[in-house]
């Protein structure tokens, strides 16, 4: 609006200037024509006055100058160019021009003036001269100015509304541009659109504003997304474990990342245009060069092991990637470097063969065999030494498992399967696995085996492998079976004479009884007891032999608890009277078992109770249904109790716990052996629940039926 008012302004003042500088001067040539006209009649009226000499004449003739107002001036010179007559005739004479110069008219000051000679007839009579003022032209420029003026303010208006109209159409739909544009560069939202008025230009140029918005707003949120991803390839890079560095073509470091200056104890800003082959061991240059010249070949490169040495001169293994870096249009621009220290991986990997290199010296030395069986791929391997102990190739047994069970004699193989079956089953065994079993060679020859193993399980306690080793004991158990027949012969020779013995000592005592001989009595009882004990220490070292031998011969039937617990109640107490025994819920309970064995088990667990509990304590023998499929049986007493790491190692053979009050008490080491082989053969397992000093609760299930 401004400036098209500037501009009408302008142009206006500039047209009213330029007409009234025309009018100006036409208005002065005609007031110079005017004039001149009226000169000329003067002057020809003049010239009989003149030529006749008559003041009087002249004087009327120049008065006659009054009808015009605007005639200031007038004068007669005669001949000799003496003033002849004056208008107004009270004119200083003074005031005149002495002499009439030459004709014409001319403008001085602010007045036009000029001289006319008077001729008649050629001849020279004088000159007028006649003056006038310019108030006519004033007065007309006067009027002109002010219609000039009057016309540019009414053009000035009509402009004014005019633009107003026009910025409706066009400033209207700019301002809107404007507008949006405000908001966006304020808000930074670029799916704002301005609005769009009409098909002309103006709406063309919304629409190509529009389209420049919609092209600002793709770039922008690929910028965003670009820089999104940036950022996380930036956290990426600056909290890797591994040194990343950025290299020219020319190797020489542009950046590294927070791990670089930990690996390699230079700081980034001492790496930053250094080349890249300060890091790496001079032995590994020339590799690395190789390297490089064919990744600019295109070639790519996996990760190779190589070393770096560090500021501190330290040379570390590390796995190094070289990748390209490439521009936008694919061209080769640098090279990313990430090094993986792995100096203590290789540390163990060579520790690892070391170990193992030990390991199979001493395997060797031990003249050990060894078998790795992976239960996920179905494979079995065993060393040369193992497939000599079972006879068997390699390639029979792996592709076949059962026919390494044929290879054990057959009365050990349901007892190896059951222990295999048990190693496999991480909640019953934990893993482990130890057995001696007999190995039935293809010449008969019989071989006595110790194999020892551990099985490893996944996260959902499912076995993934088992892997162990054999020892030929062959020799060791031929020795041990003399010895155990020897202890069974003896035991057997002595079973016969001791039950001689307790039968008289039972006829004795009944006898006594009669007669009421205290002392008697008192012996006979005594040495009944004993003679008990001693049956049972010979049931129990007749039934380690056969447990050694792998001869336990059960004879499963449904034993009623409550009658077979009141006889070793009593057998018990026949023992030992000196402690409470308590019997406690077995009454109608029936579980699948050897009677006899399980009355083993638990004349071993009471007289265990008895013998390491003080006197007075209270042992509890009871019974807890779990389900209909399972009876757990459990004796409890008030005793010495037994730590953690004894815990452990109780069901061994032979062993006994290193304390002096156990030293104290006599016995072999072998009740809990003989208790947890018998539970084995029933597919069940001793358990314990000990602390020192508050006593001890041994117990085990059974199947209520077969
Ligand atoms: P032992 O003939 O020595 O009793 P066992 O095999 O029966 O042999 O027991 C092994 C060891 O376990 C014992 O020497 C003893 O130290 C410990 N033990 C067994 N039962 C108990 C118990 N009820 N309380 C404390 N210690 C026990």
């Amino acid at each position: 609006m401004s400036i098209i008012t500037l501009i009408s302004t302008v142009v206006l003042l500039l047209m009213a200037t330029a007409f009234t500088t025309f009018q100006y001067y036409s208005f002065r040539e005609s007031e110079k024509n005017k004039l001149s006209s009226l000169a000329l009649v003067i002057a020809s009226n003049s010239s009989a006055a003149l030529a006749f000499d008559s003041k009087e004449d002249a004087n009327e003739i120049l008065d006659a100058l009054k009808a015009d107002k605007h005639i200031v001036v007038a004068c007669l010179y005669n001949n000799q160019g003496e003033v002849f007559a004056v208008y107004p005739a009270t004119l200083n004479k003074e005031e005149l021009p002495q002499k009439p110069p030459k004709s014409g008219m001319d403008f001085k000051q602010a007045f036009l003036e000029g001289y006319q000679p008077v001729v008649q007839k050629n001849l020279h009579l004088g000159t007028l001269y006649i003056k006038s003022d310019l108030e006519n032209i004033y007065v007309q420029m006067k009027s002109n100015t002010i219609i000039a003026f009057f016309l540019i303010a009414v053009a000035l208006l009509i402009t004014y509304i005019l633009s107003k109209v026009l910025q409706k159409t066009i400033s209207h739909p700019i301002i809107a541009l404007e507008r949006t544009a405000k908001i966006i560069s304020e808000g930074k939202d670029y799916s704002v659109r301005a609005d769009k008025n009409g098909n002309d230009e103006l709406g063309s140029l919304t629409d190509a504003f529009n389209q420049m918005l919609s092209q600002i707003e793709i770039q922008n949120s690929e910028i965003k997304k670009a820089n999104e991803e940036s950022t996380k390839l930036a956290a990426i890079v600056a909290s890797s474990a591994d040194a990343i560095l950025s290299c020219s073509l020319d190797l020489i470091i542009t950046s590294c990342n927070a791990s670089t200056e930990r690996i390699v104890e230079f700081s980034c800003e001492e790496l930053i245009g250094r080349p890249a082959s300060l890091l790496i061991h001079p032995d590994h240059q020339n590799r690395i060069v190789e390297i490089i010249s064919q990744l600019k070949s295109g070639n790519n490169i996996d990760s190779f092991e190589t070393q770096f040495v560090t500021k501190t001169g330290k040379v570390l293994d590390v796995s190094l990637t070289i990748s390209p870096v490439n521009s936008s249009e694919n061209d080769l621009t640098g090279l990313s470097l990430t090094a993986r220290d792995i100096t203590l991986q290789k540390e163990s990997e060579r520790k690892i063969v070391e170990n193992e290199e030990q390991l199979r010296l001493a395997v060797e030395a031990a003249e050990l065999a060894t078998y790795d069986w992976d239960l996920k791929k179905e494979t079995l391997h065993g060393d040369k030494r193992f497939s000599e102990l079972v006879g068997l190739q390699q390639d029979d047994y792996n592709s076949d498992k059962g026919i390494f069970f044929k290879s054990i004699h057959e009365e050990d193989r349901e007892r190896v399967n059951q222990l295999v079956k048990s190693a496999l089953n991480k909640s019953f065994s934990g893993g482990t696995f130890d057995v001696e079993y007999r190995i039935v060679k293809e010449n008969k020859k019989l071989k006595w085996v110790r194999a020892k193993g551990k099985v490893f399980f996944d996260q959902d306690e499912k076995p993934v492998r088992f892997i162990g080793t054999v020892l030929d004991i062959t020799n060791k158990k031929q020795e041990e079976i003399r010895k155990n027949d020897f202890i069974a012969i003896i035991s057997h020779e002595l079973k016969t004479p001791l039950t001689t013995i307790r039968s008289y000592v039972q006829l004795l005592l009944s006898k006594a009884k009669k007669e009421g001989d205290a002392f008697t009595i008192n012996s006979l009882t005594r040495t009944e007891s004993q003679a008990k004990k001693m049956t049972s220490m010979i049931k129990d070292f007749l039934s380690l032999a056969r447990i050694e031998e792998g001869k336990l011969q059960l004879s499963m039937e449904a034993v009623d608890l409550a009658p077979l617990l009141e006889e070793i109640y009593h057998e018990a107490y026949l023992l030992n009277s000196q402690h409470v025994i308590e019997l406690k819920d077995c009454v109608d309970l029936k579980v699948w078992a050897d009677r006899d064995k399980l009355g083993q088990v638990l004349i071993n667990l009471i007289s265990n109770a008895i013998k390491y509990s003080p006197h007075g304590s209270t042992i509890t023998i009871g019974c807890e249904k779990q389900g209909d499929e399972k009876v757990k049986i459990y004796v409890k007493d008030e005793g010495i109790g037994i730590s953690q790491q004894d815990q452990e190692k109780l069901f061994n053979r032979f062993y006994r716990v290193d304390n002096e009050r156990v030293k104290t008490v006599s016995g072999f080491g072998i009740g809990l052996y003989i208790v947890s082989e018998i539970l084995l053969y029933h597919n069940s397992k001793i358990m314990v629940e000990s602390m020192e000093g508050k006593g001890s609760t041994f117990y085990f299930s059974l199947n209520t039926h077969a």
